[in-house]
């Protein structure tokens, strides 16, 4: 396990999944039954951005700029764009310059925990993890675990709940990865087959397409829709990941209306190069 989410920490990536990950948590909390985010690739929880900046050994482009750094001071947000905005905002450490320190995703969900829902965040990186248990030790309702992410869906769901939402957010390094979490996806719809699933995937150099999209048709999934950003178009040598994707499996009632014009935009202010785009697809419809 190579991968460290500092590097990449706030770049546009985070901003897609961010966004979404606050969208999809206030609308489940439109009902006031609690539920379960399960977060199975969690990271630490908080970044330190002057860290992004180095590398193992050499000073490194960092990416947040290209990211958050492109939106703190945008006046036209849209909503679901301005809600994560703010929540960035109010993570700022106090006496730090801005955007010093970037949350993760389990830092997200927290904030928006009701006293009725709770939280679980898996980590196997042994440094990530520490920090991660560090930054959330007596913070009530959320639970760090040590443990394989994957592993993570079968011992957590279904919940007594019985509503959750999992995010499974890999760092697509080992070879096996996408098989892994399509069998999770199955696993998990399975366990709770209402339950929400935001599943992150890259989008490929050439052909700015998802190798995961082809490999979960075979599952027949409930209603889902996919929000993607590209910030380069086809003939654009950089930058390496071009593009990404969240794929939504059961996503909450027409949620989509308020998340498509936020992936919209974020095409336009996040476009490095010309031809970045995004766009909000359902790929398989409401009924
Ligand atoms: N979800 C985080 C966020 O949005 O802030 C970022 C997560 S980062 C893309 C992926 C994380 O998965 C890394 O921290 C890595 O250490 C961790 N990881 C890698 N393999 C794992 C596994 N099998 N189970 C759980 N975590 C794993």
């Amino acid at each position: 396990m190579n991968y460290r989410h500092h590097f990449h920490a706030g770049n546009f990536a985070d901003v897609l999944k961010h966004v979404v990950l606050g969208a999809l948590l206030r609308a489940l909390q439109s009902k006031p039954k609690g539920l379960l985010y399960l977060d199975t690739h969690a990271g630490r929880g908080f970044y330190d951005l002057t860290v992004a900046a180095t590398g193992d050994r050499l000073a490194r482009q960092p990416e947040w700029p290209d990211g958050i750094g492109r939106l703190m001071e945008r006046t036209d947000l849209p909503e679901a764009v301005a809600y994560y905005v703010a929540a960035v905002r109010e993570s700022a450490v106090a006496g730090a310059p801005a955007l010093s320190f970037y949350p993760g995703s389990p830092w997200f969900a927290q904030q928006l925990l009701r006293a009725q829902d709770r939280a679980v965040f898996a980590e196997l990186q042994p440094g990530e993890y520490a920090e991660l248990l560090r930054r959330f030790d007596g913070i009530a309702r959320t639970r760090p675990v040590f443990q394989d992410g994957y592993e993570a869906v079968r011992a957590h769901l279904p919940p007594p709940e019985r509503r959750a939402l999992v995010l499974i957010d890999p760092p697509y390094e080992a070879g096996n990865e996408l098989a892994a979490v399509v069998t999770a996806l199955e696993e998990g719809l399975a366990r709770l087959p209402g339950g929400t699933f935001a599943v992150w995937y890259p989008l490929t150099t050439r052909a700015r397409a998802s190798s995961l999209l082809p490999r979960v048709e075979r599952l027949g999934l409930p209603p889902t829709w996919v929000a993607e950003l590209t910030v380069a178009g086809e003939n654009s040598p950089s930058p390496r990941m071009p593009g990404c994707g969240l794929l939504v499996v059961n996503p909450p009632w027409h949620l989509d209306r308020e998340v498509a014009p936020a992936v919209t935009w974020l095409g336009d202010v996040l476009a490095q190069a010309p031809g970045g785009r995004g766009e909000l697809r359902w790929i398989v419809p409401e009924r």
